[in-house]
């Protein structure tokens, strides 16, 4: 087949529809002189008119899609486009400066932006946040650009980009959005992870469908075998409608394992729980009959906006979760920005490693309005269900005591306040850096439980990035050095009567799953849509015959050797 592009398989599932390109355009403005000012300021008026129109019509869509709540930032937009203090100084300035419209505006935008956002005032923050939006719109439209808005698409689409930032894939609309490729990316970037809990097929790194693809073609996304097919035949169409109804037909055998402990069979149960990152996302958690939640990646709270979500927000979102959850684990991680998780309106400098930078843990203990605001949500969400908190990128126990302290005293000072907060929450800590995974015999005095991040904890024992297609010949989570430290960890956390979890993706890996299994691992959690074959994999292997072999696997020397040992073992 000649037009088809080869990638990473990062979300299973096969897409067919239309291609959507999208694209981030340039709105960098240039300073002009007008000699007619007069048509300058129509043309101005002509941009802000069609932005108003373009504002109704995503405002009406927002409305009828995502309620009203969602769709009143429109309406604020909207009152922005229609202020006459901020209109007429732009108009005054192209007039008496002669300057250009795109200019004038920026200009004159930059200011109240800059004016708003010095009053330290949430309404006012707002406000900014408002005018910066509306500036781009009509900005576009000077320029004669088109944003590419992923929340404005109404009709079913794939979409082809050069990468997706994790924002990005928090605004994709799963109603009309089927799949999505593109050309840079790996399996544990966390556009990839978003697209497995979104459960929209999926194929990245690609390092073509933007040069390749152009708006408007059908488009096939084979996220099974990692494979984007363009313009397909009818023959090639129909082979590939097949293809999907085996696999949703496989769905449905795995689903029928839906409400049944995962017990193995020599009658051990381990728990299988899933990985989140909005509350939507639970439905998918139960309808693929997760025991738990074990990683809830609150950042994409504070992502794909222009300010820090409040405490009340927050508090709904874990709330909401908690009781949809009904009583099952809820494992919430703290705030985990940095690396390829940026928030823009924080406007932290640029660093030269970001995986090793100001990131996590290490931002919100010198943060700390930021970290205490989360923890007093979640403190007060806990009364709707069974909460676990966990901290993020955890390098020295001296880290876990200063987040541990302050969760306390936020705790006590609630209290104080006649809040209730439940007394049963369990603090532990993500093991993602190596040197908290050697030292784990010493956390596991102190610590409730370890959540193994395996996506960092490789990327870091290994030195290979785990975002970078050049060295993922690296990346193994098989390799017998990351199986050791798997291993101590889990060691260390039984030695103490404490649980060990895994929330990286390789708890949800066939060929990992038998391994980690022998070693001990207590609760296995993963994208939502891995968690029934990990189920129908588990229920066939044997706990203690793997656990026989422990020694053996932990000796092994490379990658293949183990990987050659789990499939003539325990594969069938
Ligand atoms: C991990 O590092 O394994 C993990 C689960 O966290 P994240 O992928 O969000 O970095
Ligand atoms: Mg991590």
């Amino acid at each position: 087949m000649s037009n088809m592009i080869k990638g990473i398989a990062a979300s299973a599932g096969i897409a067919i529809a239309k291609s959507f390109r999208l694209e981030h355009p340039d709105l960098t403005v240039e300073k002009q002189t007008i000699s007619d000012k007069d048509a300058e300021i129509k043309r101005f008026e002509v941009a802000v008119n069609q932005s108003k129109d373009e504002l109704e019509v995503i405002k009406k869509r927002a409305n009828e899609e995502l309620g009203e709540d969602k769709a009143a930032i429109f309406s604020a937009h909207l009152l922005v486009l229609s202020d006459p203090e901020l209109l007429n100084p732009i108009k005054d300035k192209i007039s008496s400066e002669g300057v250009n419209a795109e200019f004038a505006l920026q200009e004159v935008a930059n200011m109240f932006i800059t004016m708003f956002e010095g009053m330290e005032n949430e309404y006012m923050a707002e406000r900014a946040a408002d005018i910066r939006d509306v500036t781009k719109r009509v900005l576009a439209h000077l320029l004669g650009v088109t944003i590419s808005n992923p929340s404005m698409i109404s009709e079913e689409v794939i979409i082809i980009a050069e990468d997706l930032t994790p924002s990005d894939t928090a605004q994709l609309n799963r109603n009309f959005v089927k799949g999505f490729t593109t050309d840079i990316g790996g399996r544990t970037s966390h556009s990839a992870i978003m697209a497995r809990s979104m459960e929209i097929p999926a194929v990245v790194g690609t390092k073509a469908v933007t040069s390749t693809i152009q708006n408007g073609v059908m488009v096939i996304v084979d996220g099974l075998d990692g494979d984007v097919i363009i313009d397909p035949s009818e023959e090639v169409l129909a082979q590939y409608r097949q293809k999907k109804d085996q696999y949703e037909a496989q769905k449905s055998e795995w689903a029928k394992l839906k409400n049944e402990k995962t017990v193995t069979s020599d009658g051990v149960h381990v728990e299988l729980a899933a990985n989140i990152g909005t509350p939507e996302d639970v439905k998918g958690v139960l309808e693929n009959g997760g025991e738990a939640i074990g990683l809830y990646r609150t950042e994409f709270l504070y992502m794909g906006r222009d300010q820090l979500p409040s405490e009340e927000e927050q508090f709904e979102a874990y709330k909401t979760v908690l009781e949809k959850m009904e009583g099952k684990p809820v494992v919430v991680r703290t705030l985990d920005i940095g690396g390829d998780k940026e928030l823009p309106y924080l406007n932290l400098p640029k660093e030269l490693n970001p995986f090793l930078g100001f990131r996590a843990i290490r931002l919100c203990l010198e943060e700390q309005d930021i970290f205490r605001t989360q923890l007093r949500a979640l403190l007060r969400a806990s009364t709707f269900g069974n909460l676990k908190i966990m901290f993020p990128m955890i390098a020295t126990l001296d880290e876990f005591r200063q987040a541990k302290a302050i969760l306390l005293e936020e705790k006590d000072k609630l209290v104080a306040n006649g809040t209730a907060v439940s007394d049963s929450i369990e603090i532990g800590i993500m093991v993602e850096i190596p040197s908290t995974a050697v030292l784990a015999d010493q956390f596991a005095k102190e610590v409730d439980f370890f959540s193994i991040g395996t996506n960092d904890l490789i990327q870091y024992t290994m030195a290979a990035d785990r975002m970078n297609e050049r060295v993922s010949y690296l990346y193994q989570p098989y390799s017998p050095s990351i199986l050791r430290l798997v291993s101590m960890v889990i060691e260390a956390a039984h030695k103490e009567g404490k649980w060990a979890g895994m929330c990286g993706e390789m708890a949800g890996d066939t060929i990992a799953i038998p391994i980690l299994l022998g070693l001990g691992l207590d609760e296995f959690s993963m994208s939502a849509t891995s968690i029934l074959p990990a189920r129908t994999q588990l229920k066939k292997l044997s706990k203690a015959e793997i656990a026989s072999n422990k020694e053996k696997i932990l000796s092994m020397s490379t990658t293949a050797e183990v990987v050659e040992f789990i499939k003539s073992n325990y594969m069938n």
